[in-house]
């Protein structure tokens, strides 16, 4: 977070007053820093520096296409998730030699795409999913990639919804069914057995469970070897964590320091996903007071931006520090709520801000990942726009939608 800091009393991002980008672009907006993205960015591929790896940025977490393509531009391959995310970094300038397709569920037109641009590699989550492949592929008379998704059985340690790596998640394949898979793989025409992925949670504020995982799936691969199934490519998966609250997370040397010397020597190339550790604090939400209330039993501060624009407080029960874009003094206790019709559209429960009024701006943190991505058009509202800042300049880099934008895919019919 440390591109959003007070300069006179004004919160900015590096250079710019988010009270300007407010007054130009309006609000609720979007405003992540270059810098930031960048700096976390080369935070990893130095960690990583003295093996042969790729970072494969997991684009679920924020899919903007300046953001995409700057990172592209870092060097960054990117792990997609679905046909309109492998559109969307084709879009960035990602080569396909640089792209991975991760999910449990990718439909049969997802993987023709993919073959066609010729990807990397699919992260395969199951059997019968290896077959789909193996049959679209021999259509297509083109060779697929494959790496199988391991379920390692380890806990994470995180919130449920993001844990992905225990027996009891929809993911990967359980470590005793992988040598089968990777045999029938191997046995396809047009199937090339190449690596070895995992991904156990997101949000890990620690990285043994990773550790544990990557010393599970090692084991695997020397196993597959001597079977005669050569593994070029180790996927570590994503999930490194940020500070949300006063969390301590550990970062990418810490993870590097401990797991490079397990792997090391196996002879691959490294590749990892992550997403929230390269853009959660380098974006936040802006939003304006609308209005005040007082029940008697609580005191409420209603603002332009709801769950619609960030989700994660509602789904999650997530936590996201919320700043006044103008330095106060003194305290209240608050919920911070927008203006959805659900119960459960807030930004903060029980929050201690300094008195705000109606007009006043609020900057809440750690939104660059899974908050834009994750927005929709429920009660019929416009997305919001979003910034990219470097240094004393701003960038649009997505306009605010309009409410024609709203009726688009329905006129006509
Ligand atoms: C979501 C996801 C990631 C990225 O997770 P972060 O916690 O944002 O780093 C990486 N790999 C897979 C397979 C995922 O599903």
């Amino acid at each position: 977070m440390e591109e959003f800091r007070y300069r006179e009393g004004v919160l900015a991002c590096e250079g710019v007053p988010l009270n300007e980008l407010a007054q130009v672009h309006g609000t609720p907006l979007y405003v992540y820093s270059e810098r930031s993205i960048r700096e976390r960015f080369k935070a990893l591929d130095a960690a990583y520096a003295d093996v042969p790896h790729l970072i494969c940025y997991a684009m679920k977490a924020n899919d903007n296409l300046a953001i995409v393509r700057m990172l592209g531009q870092l060097g960054a391959g990117v792990d997609v998730v679905s046909g309109g995310e492998l559109f969307r970094a084709r879009r960035a300038g990602i080569p396909a030699s640089r792209i991975i397709f991760a999910g449990v569920g990718k439909t049969r037109g997802e993987i023709a795409q993919a073959i066609e641009e010729d990807i990397l590699l699919f992260n395969v989550e199951s059997p019968a999913e290896l077959v789909a492949i193996g049959e679209v592929a021999s259509e297509k008379r083109r060779v697929a990639r494959v790496s199988v998704r391991v379920n390692p059985n380890v806990d994470p340690q995180t919130h449920p919804y993001i844990s992905t790596g225990l027996k009891k998640n929809k993911f990967g394949v359980p470590t005793e069914q992988v040598v089968d898979v990777y045999r029938q793989a191997l046995d396809h025409p047009y199937l090339e057995p190449v690596g070895i992925q995992m991904h156990i949670g997101s949000q890990l504020v620690r990285v043994q469970p990773i550790v544990d995982a990557v010393s599970r799936v090692i084991e695997l691969v020397q196993e597959l070897r001597v079977v005669g199934i050569p593994i070029r490519y180790f996927d570590i998966g994503g999930g490194l964590g940020i500070r949300y609250r006063d969390e301590q997370p550990e970062g990418p040397a810490d993870l590097a320091c401990r797991v490079l010397p397990l792997i090391g020597s196996l002879g691959v190339t490294l590749l990892c996903e992550p997403g929230r550790f390269i853009v959660g604090s380098s974006g936040i939400l802006l939003t304006k007071v609308l209005y005040r209330k007082d029940n008697g039993a609580k005191r409420f501060v209603v603002v332009d931006a709801g769950m619609n624009d960030l989700i994660r407080p509602s789904l999650y029960d997530a936590h996201h520090e919320i700043w006044p874009v103008q330095q106060k003094c003194g305290e209240e206790v608050v919920d911070v709520v927008g203006p959805i019709c659900e119960s459960g559209d807030f930004l903060a429960h029980d929050r201690v801000l300094p008195p705000v009024a109606a007009g006043d701006l609020l900057a809440v943190l750690s939104a660059g990942a899974y908050g834009f991505a994750m927005a929709s058009n429920y009660n019929a509202r416009p997305k919001p726009a979003e910034v990219l800042v470097a240094g004393n300049a701003a960038r649009l880099v997505r306009r605010r939608e309009t409410y024609e934008d709203l009726i688009r895919a329905e006129e006509g019919l």
